[in-house]
């Protein structure tokens, strides 16, 4: 059994508040929203960081863009904008160790950023 979090929220573990869901990626609401559209948009699969893409998995960052855009235009952030980030690493600022893009919108954000 993983001890990932993330893994967990996919397969039903932990609950989440689901935005999204295909075979490949889940999407939910950031437990700690830093604007208001906060969410995360995960692979099924367990990478650890956008360190582990390759040529032979790097169509899974194509789809979680294409999901992305689909989502911002759910919530109505295509028009005004909206920031992906990838953290990886510590000094990057990643603190779940399961491949995730934040999608945030719905404010002014700023830059850079800390
Ligand atoms: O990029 P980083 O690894 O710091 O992002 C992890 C994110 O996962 C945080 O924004 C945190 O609020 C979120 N999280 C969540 N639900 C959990 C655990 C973490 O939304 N159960």
């Amino acid at each position: 059994m993983s001890e990932c979090i993330f893994c967990k929220i996919i397969n039903g573990e932990i609950p989440s508040d689901k935005v999204y869901e295909d075979e490949k990626v889940i999407a939910f609401n950031d437990i700690n929203p830093q604007a208001p559209v906060h969410i995360l948009v995960i692979p099924k699969e367990h990478i650890s960081s956008i360190k582990e893409i390759d040529e032979n998995n790097g169509d899974i960052i194509k789809h979680i863009h294409l999901v992305i855009n689909r989502i911002a235009k759910e919530k109505g952030l295509d028009e005004k904008g909206f920031r992906i980030v990838n953290n990886c690493g510590e000094e990057g600022g990643q603190t779940v160790g399961h491949l995730h893009y934040h999608l945030l919108g719905g404010r002014q954000l700023q830059w850079p950023p800390g």
